[in-house]
């Protein structure tokens, strides 16, 4: 018999629609757990957030690194409430923490373009959006966060940071997602966002981007520098795949591309490192929708889908690749045949109504 592997997932519900959203994505990934069989996945809460500094005074509980650190990978709703700050008027951001701690360098933030979505663009070929915008996440501009300088209140100064260990393990990155894409359908394209123009960061950026693609030959290389790239966004961004870029760039571009394909409530996100991986959707806490039913769960639905894939890539498991495809095949079916069209899209169907269709469907297919 197959023996079925356990995976240990850590969940952090967060604030605002967190936990609303996240139970969402736990309720479609046991929908394809009974599905496919072969892998489960062990639910461990752990609890952070701007609510619990409130109560305790604590941003996570004590001792939550370490088991994050033993975990799998890492499920997160939203972490951050307008009017909970530290003292100094910071937000609570255990979740940056967490980033920095266990080195998450490769932020995925796919944007593609599902049926009857919103479709900001009029060009009927905004239809064949599908891009992932590859934002380096531990250095760049907001390494400088925290560390920044302001002299005699007359000038201040914060600085980039761009590593060669880094930029080398993010195009590798770059050009095997770029791989796997093209396995699946998609263009091979691998495209280096900066501003190497002007800046020598990024002009060492893009050197080390050219050494590292000597190492494959079978997908295509190509370049930008990031102010072409906001325009061509929006001319043609059918004709883009990956694009990988420095922190800050892809802080901004990949709200671009969120808004391309309806808004925050579609935007996935997975944080890989070489060790862990934390999964979550772009979106904050909105805590203007909380308690409504109103927060599109989507966002983090398919931020689980990411870790299934990345849990399957890494540990060799083709179920799980099978069914993070299928849970895509799933949300664009559902789409087309108008399953549900969430209320951030002008529909009717709530958090609630919205997985409860996408669960439907999976025991269906
Ligand atoms: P952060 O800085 O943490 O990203 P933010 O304050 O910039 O957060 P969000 O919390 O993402 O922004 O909210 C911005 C707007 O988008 C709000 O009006 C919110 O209601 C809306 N929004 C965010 N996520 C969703 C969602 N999943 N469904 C529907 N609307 C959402």
């Amino acid at each position: 018999m197959q023996k079925t592997r356990q995976f240990g997932i850590s969940v952090i519900e967060g604030d605002g629609i967190g936990p609303d959203v996240v139970q969402a994505a736990v309720a479609v990934l046991d929908a394809l757990q009974a599905r496919f069989g072969g892998f489960a996945l062990r639910y461990e809460p752990v609890i952070a957030g701007a609510r619990y500094y409130r109560e305790t005074g604590l941003e996570i509980e004590s001792g939550a690194f370490e088991r994050l650190a033993g975990s799998d990978a890492i499920l997160l709703g939203a972490i951050g409430l307008p009017d909970v700050r530290r003292p100094d008027g910071t937000e609570i951001s255990p979740h940056l923490e967490v980033r920095d701690r266990f080195g998450l360098y490769a932020g995925v933030r796919p944007a593609k373009a599902y049926p009857n979505a919103p479709r900001r663009l009029l060009d009927e070929r905004a239809a064949g959006i599908d891009l992932v915008v590859l934002r380096e996440s531990t250095e760049g501009l907001f390494f400088t966060q925290g560390r920044g300088e302001i002299s005699g209140d007359a000038e201040a100064r914060e600085t980039l940071r761009i590593t060669r260990p880094t930029s080398e393990k993010l195009f590798d990155f770059a050009f095997r997602l770029a791989r796997r894409r093209k396995a699946r359908g998609g263009r091979g394209l691998v495209t280096c966002v900066d501003k190497a123009n002007v800046f020598r960061a990024f002009a060492f950026f893009r050197k080390i981007f050219d050494e590292r693609r000597a190492a494959f030959a079978d997908i295509d290389a190509g370049y930008a520098y990031v102010d072409a790239m906001a325009l061509d966004l929006i001319r043609h961004p059918w004709d883009f795949d990956v694009l990988v870029t420095e922190n800050m760039f892809g802080d901004i571009l990949s709200d671009l591309t969120a808004a391309l394909v309806g808004g925050m409530g579609i935007a996935s996100c997975g944080e890989i490192g070489d060790a862990h991986a934390l999964f979550q959707p772009a979106h904050g806490s909105a805590p203007d929708i909380v308690g409504q039913d109103r927060a599109n769960p989507l966002a983090t639905i398919l931020s689980a889908g990411l870790m299934l894939d990345y849990l399957g890539e890494r540990h060799d498991e083709p179920l799980m690749l099978e069914a993070a495809q299928l849970l895509d095949r799933v949300v664009t079916d559902g789409f087309a045949e108008r399953d549900f069209l969430p209320v951030e899209f002008g529909g009717r169907d709530g958090t609630r109504a919205v997985t409860r269709a996408i669960v439907a469907r999976i025991a269906r297919y």
